[in-house]
């Protein structure tokens, strides 16, 4: 059981981030904001898979004025993502988003922030402050590392917020690099009260990007920090809302969807089980229903994990027998036994 660090909870729309409340998967659009029907139709793609918050770059007053219609199109909470002028953080507030991140790294004036600060409190937005490695401010001085410039970024934003009497607060941290990301969200986890946001940035192919991510917002997740999660990979956006699941799935902290325990198959498999187990994949990623599926492929392993699943199929040689709830239900022909398990998860 993971005891989870209790921040102060926002509300970003009607999403709560932070406060106890179930860690938030989040992702980004991947269009040219200024195409309000592209950007919308992936939204949309990313709302069926299960994204509970969006973000969209901001890179110009075009971005800025298409986010009206995006915001009419899609369901979840919009957030704009600024960096290096200011003035488009507050065309997005009047444009309607629910939150907003801000990069220390690029946008530095304190005059500016001020006037971004103030808008976004007249409406009640939150802001994130997110800070990546990549685009840092200047380092004070030799001795300070990554780490130090991340944590030091991410608390004199915190501290000009905060004078401006502005508590809707979200921080992230992110690196390319594990240990550093680790080490500077639990640093700022100790010295302040906001809610985290947590990535690994840059993480890569969805490959290589997936273990990454899953390595480092699970490691902190384990440790109790992080209220909301993105897994940034070059690929399809829906790819880092699914990756994102299974990384709070395998810590126990979200139940959503399907969960499939399947063996990795050997000599003593007598169906082809990795085909199976591709198939019933496919066929389980829509589904929302937190059912536990098992495919095994002999008598080791089988029964027993496939007995513990809500359905489950433990193979023999070219059949394999189907579990619900515990209990045997039929013994099926290799052929048949996929759309047989789906019968049984969809009456679950
Ligand atoms: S369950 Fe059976 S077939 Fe699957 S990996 Fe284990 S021993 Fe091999």
């Amino acid at each position: 059981m993971i005891r989870r660090r209790m921040s102060r909870p926002i509300s970003i729309g009607d999403v709560t981030v932070g406060g106890g409340a179930p860690v938030v998967v989040q992702s980004m659009a991947k269009t040219d904001t200024r195409n309000a029907r592209a950007t919308i139709d992936q939204i949309r793609r990313l709302e069926e898979c299960g994204c509970q918050l969006v973000r969209v770059a901001v890179p110009d007053g075009e971005a800025a004025a298409a986010i009206p219609a995006i915001k009419r199109g899609i369901a979840i909470p919009l957030i704009a993502d600024i960096h290096f002028d200011y003035r488009l953080a507050l065309l997005a507030l009047e444009g309607g988003v629910d939150g907003l991140r801000l990069n220390p790294g690029n946008i530095q004036d304190p005059e500016q922030i001020k006037k971004v600060v103030l808008a976004a409190k007249e409406r009640n937005i939150p802001i994130r402050i997110g800070v990546n490695a990549g685009s840092l401010p200047p380092a004070k001085n030799k001795e300070q590392t990554i780490v130090d410039r991340m944590v030091s970024a991410a608390l004199e934003e915190i501290h000009l917020l905060e004078s401006l009497d502005f508590e809707l607060i979200k921080v992230s941290l992110k690196a390319f690099d594990v240990p550093d990301t680790v080490a500077a969200n639990k640093a700022l986890a100790e010295r302040m009260p906001y809610p985290i946001h947590l990535g690994i940035t840059e993480a890569g192919t969805p490959r290589r990007g997936v273990i990454r991510s899953a390595v480092g917002i699970g490691i902190l997740l384990h440790q109790g920090i992080g209220d909301t999660i993105r897994v940034s990979l070059s690929g399809d956006p829906c790819e880092e809302v699914f990756a994102g699941y299974e990384i709070l799935k395998a810590l126990d902290l979200s139940q959503r969807g399907p969960t499939l325990i399947s063996c990795p198959s050997c000599g003593r498999a007598e169906v082809d089980i990795i085909a199976l187990a591709n198939a019933v994949e496919e066929r389980l990623v829509k589904l929302e229903k937190p059912v536990k599926v098992a495919v095994m492929g002999c008598v080791v392993n089988g029964p027993g994990e496939a007995r513990e699943a809500d359905v489950g199929i433990a193979c023999g040689k070219g059949k394999g027998v189907i579990f619900r709830k515990g209990e045997q239900v039929c013994t099926v022909e290799e052929a048949g036994l996929l759309e047989a398990l789906m019968a049984e998860v969809e009456g679950i």
